[in-house]
């Protein structure tokens, strides 16, 4: 049987409320040991071991958290007994998450990342289905196959560049959004950096104010700009980034489709290709660990066309 180690992260898989309801409950109450022996069958698809990374809503992730994880996940992969990693974890950052890690690891082994819509207290939690789902994968026993880092999630496995949560509420919540990056990814080292730069991403609207970009550029190293359509803003935000001196970079709100740098509306900003704000955020937080200049950081960014 192979061996499939269990890094607990906290999220709704391991959220509990009022028995049998769906709402009002809170993330991340529930150990992973716990969850792991609640599941029938789990122990007979792999032979697992459990640790416990944090217990978290994973709207309270941080770099702190994701360095840590990182550096676990590094640890155990070097283990010759183990064959891969499910790490569970809340579903409103499991793509930035999943994105870090396929960053910063260069691990052959797979790690597969997973959660839940429902508490476990619910009537009928989906946890358990996606925990045993995502077991199989990181065992390479149902079929599916997970390279590097991806998320199994209500029977679909998508790689961590393109997964995305795409409904609030549904149990089938994420979908690979574009198509697969075609270069090598870009790897990062987070060894000795403790947390990494923060970065600011702001969502344009129609008459959005453009104070808000000095306001940005004041407290972060970098800014992504959630643009309309293309990547697009209004005049105001055109002559306000002129005083901005950070790297900007420019996605899309839409979350689907490509940013390009002959649509760009301010020389020197930087598109985000084909990656959504969030994941946009991550990138440039650890690509402002190697530099400052727009150029380099464009070239990063290139990858994801
Ligand atoms: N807020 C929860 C979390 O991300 C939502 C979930 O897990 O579905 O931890």
């Amino acid at each position: 049987m192979k061996k499939i180690v269990v890094l607990a992260t906290g999220g709704t898989i391991a959220g509990a409320g009022k028995p049998g309801e769906d709402l009002g409950y809170r993330p991340g109450s529930i150990s992973g040991e716990e969850l792991v022996k609640s599941v029938p069958g789990l122990s007979g698809i792999a032979d697992l071991e459990v640790e416990q990374v944090c217990n978290i809503n994973s709207d309270d992730v941080s770099s702190e958290i994701w360095i840590a994880l990182a550096s676990r996940i590094r640890t155990i992969s070097a283990r010759s007994n183990v064959d891969g990693i499910v790490v569970m974890h809340g579903t409103d950052t499991m793509e930035e998450t999943a994105f870090f890690l396929d960053l910063v690891l260069d691990v052959e082994k797979p790690v597969v990342l997973t959660g839940s819509m429902r508490p476990a207290t619910s009537l009928a939690p989906d946890g358990p289905a996606n925990l045993c789902f995502a077991v199989g994968v990181a065992a390479g026993c149902n079929g599916a196959a997970c390279r590097g880092v991806c998320v199994a999630f209500a029977g679909k496995v998508m790689d961590a560049v393109r997964v995305q949560k795409v409904h609030a509420n549904d149990l089938d919540a994420f979908d690979a959004i574009g198509t697969a990056c075609g270069e090598k990814l870009p790897k990062f080292s987070v060894d000795g950096v403790s947390s990494l730069p923060k970065v600011a991403v702001l969502y344009f609207y129609a008459d959005a104010d453009s104070a808000l970009l000095e306001c940005a550029a004041g407290r972060s190293a970098g800014i992504v700009i959630a643009g309309a359509g293309a990547g697009e803003f209004s005049k105001d935000w055109i002559g306000a980034l002129a005083r901005v001196k950070v790297p900007v970079v420019v996605a899309s709100r839409i979350g689907r489709g490509n940013v390009l740098p002959e649509g760009l509306l301010v020389p020197g900003t930087v598109p985000a290709y084909s990656l959504p704000p969030q994941k946009a955020a991550v990138l440039l937080r650890l690509a402002l660990t190697v530099t400052q200049d727009p150029v380099e950081i464009h070239k990063i960014f290139r990858t994801f066309v």
